[in-house]
C-alpha cells in the first residue's frame, strides 16, 4: 500500500500519530475528526495514499466504492443511520482541502441544515 511519510493521515494509519479509531476496514480506516463540526464527525480514508478524489487512477475507484460502503456501517455503529447524515469530500484549494490524502467526512447527530457553500 503506497504511503507518504509526511502525510498526517498516513501517519495515523502507521500509528505514528494517534487517533480515536472507530473502524478498520482492512483497506480503509475511520477515526474521529480532531476538530468536530457536528456532534458526530468521522473521517474515513483509504489506507492507500491518494491525494484526492481527483487523484485516483486505475482501479482506485473500487476503493472509493469500498470507502462509501464502509461509511454506511460506520454511520450505523455511530447511531446516526436512522436520523440521517452527510458524507462529503473536499478536493483542492477552493474546497478547503487541508490534508492531501483522499478522505470523506461523515457528519451527523443533529439537523445539519442546508449545504453551505460559503463560510
Ligand atoms: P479537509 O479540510 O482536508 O477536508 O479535512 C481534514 C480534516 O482532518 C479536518 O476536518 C481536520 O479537523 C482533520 N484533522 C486534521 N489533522 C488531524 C489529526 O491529526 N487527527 C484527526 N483525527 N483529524 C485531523
Ligand atoms: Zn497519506
Amino acid at each position: 500500500m503506497e504511503q507518504s511519510d509526511t502525510c498526517i493521515f498516513c501517519n495515523i494509519i502507521s500509528g505514528t500519530i494517534s487517533a480515536d479509531i472507530l473502524f478498520d476496514g482492512g483497506d480503509t480506516l475511520f477515526f474521529k475528526d480532531i476538530h468536530p463540526q457536528a456532534p458526530v464527525h468521522i473521517v474515513g480514508i483509504p489506507k492507500q495514499h491518494i491525494t484526492s478524489l481527483d487523484g485516483m487512477v486505475g482501479d482506485d475507484h473500487l476503493l472509493m466504492g469500498k470507502l462509501l460502503h464502509d461509511a454506511t456501517h460506520v454511520a450505523r455503529d455511530a447511531g446516526i443511520m436512522k436520523s440521517g447524515y452527510r458524507v462529503i469530500t473536499n478536493i483542492g484549494l477552493h474546497a478547503g482541502q487541508e490534508i492531501p490524502h483522499l478522505h470523506i467526512h461523515i457528519l451527523g447527530g443533529e439537523p445539519l441544515g442546508p449545504l453551505r457553500c460559503k463560510a
